[in-house]
């Protein structure tokens, strides 16, 4: 349903009703996003870019707390940088976008492409060729070493099934790129940059998640191994939170990334790299957002604190403003962000505004407040209602923000828990993956066919071989009953 001017309040459908449509709904009615005229790419409103930038922000901070440095890579790249790493130009090549022509031309009142390119130009997927080419440049010596180096940039993988923030043509993400002297060094960079990211989407988004690796054929294209943080949705399926691939030397090798060792002798680096997109947004929405609206919490929200002041005439206006004031002060002071919704209108629109927009708490403030030396707080995710004194406004805020992200960080965990199954019966599983959804823990053999037999017959993916004690026991592959290694978490996903 579309937001139009006659229409005050547009609908918002219910979870139960419609998955899908419920988040396309409340995404645009927090003004998060919207399509753009061109299919698959997305526009990315102030309040979405907002909670990017938010992201941005700490992800940047604890990158380079472990040494890593900004950069910024040609969004072009040559088709035959592409071409020197098999395996990678195989997994890209369907959902590559290609600059084949320079410029315009005026044909029969027509503009047509014209200068066509000796070499076709990709509109970069993913940077590891361009940058590696760098690399081997930069390198020589085992003195350079490790290089880490990060890019905040946007991505095109053309997109067949397009959805805002989850699967779009274009996106925006980081990707972080390292060169080692040791293939130990590697391994735990690898581990490392994956836990910065559980780390941050547990703590920061509340979303709980399972750490892993893919199995073969799901992981990143030219790396020896990926590690994944996956998240469960409110519908029960996965969503690939983080990925960081364990490259090993295969683009060293392909892109000639040598140095010197200290015998002076050629040694080829060893390689990571890891990437975290606006597709986490769309996990986010997803997690904690109810029928009314977004949900969001208060370590990640642009806006932590609402504050309406209510008033009927322009004395009342007056003393509500100065006390506004006051409470702005100190909520500063506090380092908590706020805004205050100065417009006319009636609060009641207000408050089913920015309760749209997920904003964790609203301070509601009108005349009678004021001669009691107290507001009223109201908390999004339980519409709880409390008349709190003016003398602790700022210690109240500061715990219910706190108490809100704890609880939806525990809400999230306890949902994947409850849909978490182990099963050994491929009936019992194809059931679940029908009715249920959700994680299921099975054994599973090391043969591909197994896998995509699976995926095939119930729409269920290997998400990955969970870093989790106890699920590393050996026992039958849930499909052809041969022997498997360990356990694998199964599920529908994004
Ligand atoms: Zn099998």
């Amino acid at each position: 349903m579309n937001k139009n001017k006659n229409d005050a309040i547009s609908k918002i459908t219910t979870r139960e009703e419609n998955f899908s449509e419920w988040y396309l709904d409340v995404i645009r009615e927090a003004d998060l996003a919207e399509n753009s005229p061109v299919r698959g790419s997305m526009i990315i409103k102030p309040y979405g870019y907002a909670l990017w930038e938010n992201i941005q922000k700490i992800l940047d901070r604890e990158f380079k707390k472990r040494g890593t440095q900004n950069a910024y890579f040609p969004l072009l790249i040559p088709k035959s940088f592409l071409e020197k790493e098999a395996e990678h130009v195989e997994g890209f090549a369907k959902e590559c976008a290609v600059v084949t022509h320079h410029r315009l031309e005026e044909k029969d009142g027509k503009l047509v492409p014209a200068g066509e390119l000796d070499e076709p130009l990709v509109i970069r997927p993913t940077s590891e060729t361009i940058i590696y080419d760098a690399f081997s440049k930069w390198i020589h010596s085992y003195r350079d070493l490790p290089l880490i180096v990060n890019q905040w940039c946007n991505v095109i993988r053309w997109e067949m099934r397009p959805r805002l923030f989850l699967r779009t043509t274009e996106f925006l993400w980081q990707e972080g790129h390292t060169a080692h002297a040791t293939r130990k060094e590697a391994d735990e960079k690898t581990l490392e940059m994956l836990e910065i990211y559980r780390q941050f989407v547990e703590e920061y988004l509340a979303i709980s998640l399972i750490k892993g690796k893919k199995t073969e054929s799901e992981k990143f294209p030219g790396a020896e191994y990926t590690s994944t943080i996956e998240a469960m949705m409110q519908d029960g399926k996965a969503l690939q939170s983080g990925t960081s691939h364990m490259l090993a030397q295969n683009f060293a090798k392909s892109f000639d990334v040598s140095f010197l060792d200290e015998n002076q002798e050629k040694q080829y680096v060893w390689q990571t790299s890891w990437g975290l997109s606006t597709r986490i947004i769309g996990a986010l929405i997803m997690s904690h957002s109810d029928d009314k609206g977004l949900v969001l919490p208060p370590r990640i929200a642009p806006i932590q604190v609402v504050v309406i002041p209510i008033w009927s005439n322009d004395d009342e206006k007056k003393s509500v403003f100065e006390e506004v004031q006051k409470i702005k002060t100190e909520l500063e002071a506090f380092g908590i962000t706020y805004k205050v919704d100065e417009r006319e209108g009636r609060p009641g629109s207000k408050y089913f505004e920015w309760e749209r927009k997920g904003v964790p708490l609203r301070i509601e403030i009108g005349p009678r407040d004021i001669q009691k030396q107290s507001v009223v707080v109201v908390e999004r995710i339980l519409g709880k209602k409390e008349f709190v004194s003016n003398k602790e406004l700022s210690s109240y805020i500061e715990e219910s923000l706190e108490r809100i992200q704890k609880t939806l960080l525990e809400n999230s965990r306890r949902f994947r828990l409850e849909n978490t199954r182990e099963v050994s019966d491929y009936e019992e599983f194809k059931k679940i993956m029908d009715e249920k959804q959700g994680f299921i823990f099975a054994h599973l053999c090391l043969d591909k066919k197994c896998e995509e037999k699976i995926k095939e017959e119930t729409n269920a993916s290997t998400r990955c071989i969970p870093f989790e004690d106890g699920l590393d026991n050996a026992g039958k592959c849930i499909y052809c009953k041969k022997d498997a290694p360990n356990k694998v978490l199964f599920a529908k996903a994004y």
